[in-house]
């Protein structure tokens, strides 16, 4: 046999049609362990292990036969002393009238590659255990806590109603400290639980057609004293009333409540906050805008991941946060087939644009546009 042939980077084998070995190269002698020419004569059953063999005789054969060649089959070798190779085979079966026909094929080693596909599959599992361990622990740790705290809280107001006795002035401020303490960290626990719950999908969303104008004007509401008090501007420009999106009318008042209290939290007095929405491609774009500090370009993506506050520091201490309100409304935006997205330029402003499936109204019933 040739030498560039006997020193391929694959094996290298020739049979005929009975299954009889006519010729192997050095390659595939050395990776079934047998010296070098030793396989000729025999069979090719004899280098298949049991699968390869029942393989080779109902579908490898016999669709070599109609077709001429075959690529890329997943086939099981046998070495000498009986380990089990899995290789890739590429053959072509010649025939001719003059001679008897005969097969051509090669095989390349998977050992590699099987190896990595187990250790991705174990990697996976244990990321998979972890994510569920991860979840329970979460969960239960909220509970635990949260008995307690209530306790803490309930105890605090009860001095603070003074049913047991007048408090001095350093006591009523040492319980409002105490209280708003313990409303800090149950609001940490409730960030802490919805996050988990999203991230382990087990959130469920009842998806309505929502009002555009509706869900902003509610959270407006909700928040217009605070925005008043932190000396800013809010303007709406005209939402059509027909403005619609389908979403789940909750999810979406959470993720409008938290881009509106940022752009409170990190606009200094004077500026201006705006909500306007327009339609792009089926889906409706609401834009929260504000004149506050911005973000710097290389912090954009960094500002969704979970835990993550930038330096700059929260111009309102009511709400500290965590660094998961963003993370969390990005994936219920997600949920919702939408997406949570952030524009902005430092010292000038950001604007957050919460993307969600249009909805359109067919016969009275929501339905999300295409
Ligand atoms: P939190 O508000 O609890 O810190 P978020 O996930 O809501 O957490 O926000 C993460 C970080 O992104 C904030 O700490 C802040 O640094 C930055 N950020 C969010 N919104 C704005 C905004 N409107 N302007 C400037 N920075 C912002």
């Amino acid at each position: 046999m040739d030498e560039v042939l006997n020193d391929l980077p694959c094996g290298f084998i020739c049979f005929d049609d009975d299954g009889m070995i006519l010729a192997t190269n050095r390659t595939l002698d050395q990776m079934l362990e047998y010296d070098d020419g030793s396989l000729r004569g025999r069979r090719i059953d004899d280098i298949l292990a049991a699968g390869g063999k029942i393989y080779y005789q109902t579908h490898f054969f016999p669709s070599l036969k109609l077709q001429g060649r075959m690529q890329e089959i997943y086939l099981k070798m046998r070495t000498r002393s009986g380990r089990t190779l899995p290789v890739l085979s590429n053959a072509v079966r010649h025939t001719s009238t003059t001679a008897a026909a005969r097969t051509e094929c090669v095989f390349m080693r998977m050992t590699q590659r099987e190896q990595y596909e187990d250790e991705i599959l174990r990697a996976k599992q244990a990321a998979e255990m972890a994510n569920d361990a991860r979840a329970k622990f979460v969960s239960m740790m909220s509970h635990e806590l949260r008995t307690p705290l209530q306790s803490i809280l309930g105890y605090a107001e009860l001095l603070e109603s003074e049913t047991s006795g007048k408090l001095t002035q350093t006591q009523t401020e040492d319980v409002r400290s105490i209280k708003s303490a313990a409303e800090g960290l149950a609001r940490l626990l409730t960030d802490i639980l919805n996050f988990a719950r999203v991230e382990s999908g087990q959130t469920s969303f009842q998806l309505t057609r929502v009002r555009v104008r509706d869900a902003v004007s509610r959270a407006e509401a909700l928040l217009r004293l605070r925005i008043e008090a932190a000396g800013l501007s809010y303007i709406q420009p005209d939402i059509p009333a027909e403005a619609s999106v389908q979403a789940d009318d909750y999810r979406l008042q959470q993720i409008l409540l938290n881009v509106l209290t940022n752009a409170l939290k990190f606009t200094s007095p004077g500026g201006e906050i705006s909500v306007w929405c327009r339609r792009r491609d089926g889906f409706v774009l609401i834009n929260v805008s504000d004149t506050g500090c911005g973000i710097a370009e290389q912090d954009m993506d960094k500002i969704f991941a979970p835990f993550v506050q930038l330096k700059r520091v929260s111009l309102d201490e009511r709400s500290p946060g965590v660094g998961l309100g963003l993370a969390i409304s990005r994936d219920l935006a997600r949920a919702m087939r939408g997406d949570l997205t952030v524009t902005s330029q430092p010292g000038k402003g950001s604007t957050f644009t919460i993307q969600l499936p249009a909805a359109e109204t067919v016969g009275g019933e929501a339905v999300a546009a295409a």
